[in-house]
């Protein structure tokens, strides 16, 4: 069953919460329509729709969204996300989207993110990505493409006063063992609205503390979002039927930024050489008075860890044959 709402359905949904979030459990709802339908209006997605436990399709375009809450974990059947034309940054997209194993699509393009997040490469049945036309992304692909490896690597700053007000604000006012307890919690990167040992009043608590920190991409570590910390650039060429794709991680500790960049390094310089070497077999072939066909066949020339657990059918190489001209 597809649900979708109209503009005006959707400022009820805020206001009846309630309701609709009883509906929303007492449906077998599998596609979750909200296309343009908070745009233009300050607010905060209804965690309500979270409780649709069964959706297997979410599409948030067009809505101005600036923070996807982590919730988001609770869909544990979703394989299509959209999330086009929003307002979203790396820091507003939350590590437990990684608890969403099945996504297959996922639509970032039109936002506001510097690169994809690294922890996308953790979606193993992801197809399909869109990533074009978000404001930062052009600057920042060419300027760290070019770079070497231990520029790729600097330090983390604060550019969003008001985001680090609210985590200074926030550590300053709950001082409290749950607060601890809490970021203990997101450092495991657990999926916690699996746990059953956790309340559900403490999970709420928890999603509600997430976006005040950041999540180590290489340990299991949560700082603070103004703590000090490493932002690490790295590329994939191809990936995903995609050209050359940049990721940006979080990591806490210059160690756990080398442990990210340099595998990630070496794997890109590997991709690159083999496709050189394609290229040069290309060119040869055509010298040779041949017509080189240039086809894909169902293996890949990347040689990464995420390419071997992706579905055959998706791998892709360069393949030279020739064929005479009669
Ligand atoms: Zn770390």
């Amino acid at each position: 069953m597809a649900f979708s709402v109209s503009k005006s359905l959707s400022l009820n949904i805020v206001q009846y919460s309630n309701i609709f979030t009883s509906y929303l459990k007492s449906e077998a709802i599998t596609t979750l329509d909200l296309d343009s339908s908070f745009n233009g209006h300050s607010f905060k997605l209804p965690k309500c729709i979270f409780n649709v436990r069964n959706a297997k399709t979410l599409s948030l375009r067009n809505n101005q969204l600036s923070v996807l809450p982590p919730e988001i974990a609770k869909l544990q059947h979703l394989k299509v996300l959209r999330l086009s034309n929003n307002k979203l940054r790396n820091d507003s997209i939350p590590y437990t989207l990684t608890h969403c194993q099945e996504i297959t699509t996922l639509l970032l393009d039109n936002n506001a993110l510097d690169a994809v997040p690294g922890f996308v490469l953790e979606l193993k049945k992801l197809e399909t990505l869109h990533r074009h036309g978000n404001q930062n992304y052009f600057r920042t692909t060419f300027m760290w493409y070019v770079c070497e490896g231990r520029e790729r690597i600097r330090t983390a700053s604060f550019s969003d006063v008001d985001t680090a007000s609210a985590a200074l604000e926030c550590v300053t006012n709950v001082q409290s063992l749950m607060f601890w307890a809490a970021k203990s919690i997101i450092s495991r990167k657990c999926n916690y609205f699996l746990l059953s040992s956790i309340p559900e009043s403490v999970k709420d608590y928890i999603s509600e503390v997430y976006s005040l920190f950041n999540v180590c991409a290489a340990c299991n570590t949560a700082e603070l979002l103004y703590s000090t910390g490493y932002i690490v650039f790295t590329f994939k060429n191809p990936y995903i039927n995609n050209t050359c794709v940049p990721f940006l991680h979080w990591t806490c500790s210059k160690e756990c930024a080398l442990a990210i960049e340099l595998p990630a390094r070496m794997q890109q310089i590997k991709t690159a050489q083999k496709q050189v070497k394609a290229y040069e077999s290309y060119v040869r072939a055509c010298a040779l008075g041949g017509q080189p066909i240039i086809e894909e066949d169902p293996v890949s020339t990347e040689t990464d860890l995420s390419d071997e657990s992706r579905p055959a059918g998706r791998r892709r190489r360069w393949k030279l044959r020739r064929c005479n001209i009669m």
